[in-house]
C-alpha cells in the first residue's frame, strides 16, 4: 500500500521536470512498463521491428481499458495506474465474463482452504473467505460447501514467488493475487501472494476480504471490469468490509452466467441496493464539492470523484483509491495551496490531506475551522488564493475565513447574493480556477467572473467531464 501511497501525485511532478538527455529513470519506467504490458496485455514481440507498434498498441490498449486518455505512449498518468497494486489476471478478453463456455455447469461449488497467512489469524482467515464467497451467492443461484480434505473445485492457498504453477509472484505490492476460471483441475482455483500483508479490515495492507471476492469472481467466470466502481476492476482499492454490497456492474456480469438468486432473502429488507458508477453523461447530475488539487480539478460524487489533469483528461476513480481514510458522500471539498492540504469535510468533521496522507490528528470537528457552533453542516467551500480568505457556504449564505488572521471575519453570514450578485439558490459545490469562480446550484453552475462581479454563463454539473 505505502507504495502507491508514496507514488501517484509526485510521479507527475517527477516527470513534469525532466528534460535534456533522457535519464535513467525513463528507461526503468520504460521496461517497467514493458514488462507491465507483457504480463496483463499479452504483449509477445520483442527485440524486432515490429516492437515499438505492438508496444504502442498494446499501451494504447491498457490506455483505453482504465479510461486513461489514448496516446499509445508512456505518460505520467499512465505509468502511476501501471504502479498501482492490482490483481495478477490479465485484463484482456471478453467484456465482464470469460464465455460461456467458461464457466460451472453447476451450482453446488466446494471450496478448501489448503493453507494459512500468518497475518492473520485462521479465524479471520476463514471468515474472509466465507463473505467473500456469499458476495456472490447472495446474488445468485450459487452454493458453496467447505470440505476439508481431497480435491474441492476452489482450492485456496497462500504463496509467495514460484508457487506450482506457470505464473510466480512478484513480491509485496504489484500483483496481490491471481485465480483461475472455472475448468477441472486448477480451475477455479484462487491464490494469494503471501508476500502481501493481508488484514481483516484495515486500510492499513490489503483486506483479504475484498482481494478475496475479486478473485473468486474470476473463479466463477468473471473477467475484469473496465468499471473504476467495479469489484473486478483490476486494481484494489480499499472498501469497508463491513458496509461493502457488490456493485451493480459485478451483479449484472454474474447474473448473466448463472442467473438471480432465486431463493427468498433470509433477512426480510435488503439493507442497500448494489451502488451504481455515477456517469459524467447524466444531465441530472448533482455533484458533492469541487476541489483543485496541485493543478488538477477534483469532482465528487457519492464514492467517486472525476479526476481532471492536462488539457482534456478526465479519469474517474473511487475516493477511496486514493484517500482510503476520506468519507464517501462528502459535503465539501477545497485546497489550501499554501498549505498544499485538502480539505473534505463530511457533516461535523474535517479531513485534510497531504497528497494522499491524513494530516495528524484529522480528522477534527467543524468547530476547528472556526465556524460558528450553529454551523452542523457545510454545503460547499472554496480557498481564494488571492485573499488568503476562504468562504464556507451554508445553502444561501457563507461565512469567510481570514486564513492570515487566523479568525472569521466579522460581517457573516452573508447571503451568497449580497457577495456574488447574480447567484441564486442554495451552493451546493464551489471552486475557483484561473480567475473565475464556479458556484454550483443543483444542476446548476454559475460561472462567475470575481473581478467584474457579473455572472458570465450558466452551465451543467456535468460540463468539465468528458461525456
Ligand atoms: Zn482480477
Ligand atoms: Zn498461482
Amino acid at each position: 500500500m505505502k507504495v502507491f501511497h508514496t507514488s501517484c501525485f509526485f510521479i507527475a511532478l517527477v516527470i513534469a521536470v525532466q528534460s535534456g538527455p533522457i535519464p535513467k529513470q525513463a528507461e526503468q519506467d520504460d521496461a517497467f512498463a514493458e514488462a507491465y504490458l507483457k504480463k496483463f496485455y499479452n504483449l509477445t514481440t520483442n527485440n524486432n521491428k515490429g516492437r515499438f507498434n505492438e508496444l504502442s498498441f498494446k499501451l494504447a490498449e491498457m490506455q483505453k481499458f482504465f479510461g486513461l486518455t489514448v496516446t499509445g505512449t508512456l505518460d505520467s498518468q499512465t505509468l502511476e495506474v501501471m504502479k498501482k497494486p492490482r490483481c495478477g489476471v490479465v485484463d484482456v478478453g471478453a467484456y465482464s465474463t470469460f464465455g460461456e463456455d467458461l464457466k460451472w455447469q453447476k451450482n453446488q461449488l466446494t471450496y478448501r482452504i489448503e493453507n494459512y497467512t500468518p497475518d492473520m489469524s485462521a479465524a479471520e482467515v476463514d471468515d474472509s473467505i466465507e463473505r467473500a464467497l456469499q458476495v456472490w451467492a447472495r446474488v445468485t443461484p450459487l452454493r458453496f460447501t467447505r470440505i476439508y480434505s481431497g480435491v474441492a473445485d476452489i482450492m485456496i492457498s497462500f504463496g509467495r514467488g514460484s508457487h506450482g504453477d506457470a505464473y510466480p509472484f512478484d513480491g509485496p505490492s504489484g500483483t496481490l493475487a491471481h485465480a483461475f476460471a472455472p475448468s477441472s483441475d486448477i480451475g477455479g482455483d484462487a491464490h494469494f501472494d503471501e508476500d502481501e500483508s493481508f488484514t481483516f479490515s484495515s486500510t492499513n495492507g490489503f483486506v483479504l476480504f475484498l482481494v478475496a471476492a475479486h478473485e473468486f469472481g474470476h473463479s466463477l467466470g468473471l473477467s475484469h471490469s473496465s468499471d473504476p466502481g467495479a469489484l473486478m476492476y483490476p486494481t484494489y482499492s480499499y472498501r469497508d468490509p463491513k458496509t461493502f454490497v457488490l456493485p451493480a456492474d459485478d451483479v449484472k456480469g454474474i447474473q448473466s452466467l448463472y442467473g438471480p438468486n432465486t431463493d427468498k432473502p433470509v433477512s426480510p429488507s435488503n439493507p442497500s441496493p448494489p451502488p451504481v458508477t455515477p456517469s459524467a453523461c447524466d444531465h441530472t447530475l448533482v455533484l458533492n464539492a469541487v476541489a483543485t488539487l496541485r493543478g488538477e480539478r477534483l469532482f465528487f460524487k457519492g464514492s467517486f470523484f472525476w479526476r481532471l489533469f492536462g488539457t482534456n483528461n478526465v479519469q474517474q476513480q473511487l475516493i477511496k483509491s486514493f484517500w482510503p481514510e476520506a468519507p464517501d458522500n462528502i459535503d465539501a471539498a477545497y485546497e489550501n495551496t499554501v498549505q498544499d492540504r485538502l480539505y473534505l469535510i463530511k457533516d461535523q468533521s474535517v479531513w485534510a490531506f497531504s497528497a494522499y496522507d491524513l494530516v495528524s490528528g484529522f480528522p477534527k470537528s467543524l468547530s476547528s475551522l472556526g465556524l460558528p457552533a450553529i454551523v452542523k453542516k457545510v454545503s460547499a467551500a472554496l480557498f481564494n488564493q488571492n485573499t488568503g480568505k476562504t468562504l464556507y457556504f451554508v445553502d444561501n449564505k457563507y461565512y469567510s475565513y481570514d486564513e492570515n488572521k487566523k479568525k472569521m471575519d466579522t460581517g457573516y453570514p452573508k447571503l451568497v447574493e449580497q457577495g456574488f450578485p447574480g447567484v441564486t439558490g442554495k451552493i451546493t459545490a464551489a471552486f475557483q480556477y484561473r480567475g473565475f469562480t464556479y458556484l454550483f446550484s443543483d444542476t446548476r453552475v454559475f460561472e462567475y467572473n470575481t473581478s467584474t462581479k457579473k455572472v458570465l454563463r450558466m452551465l451543467n454539473n456535468n460540463y468539465f467531464l468528458k461525456c
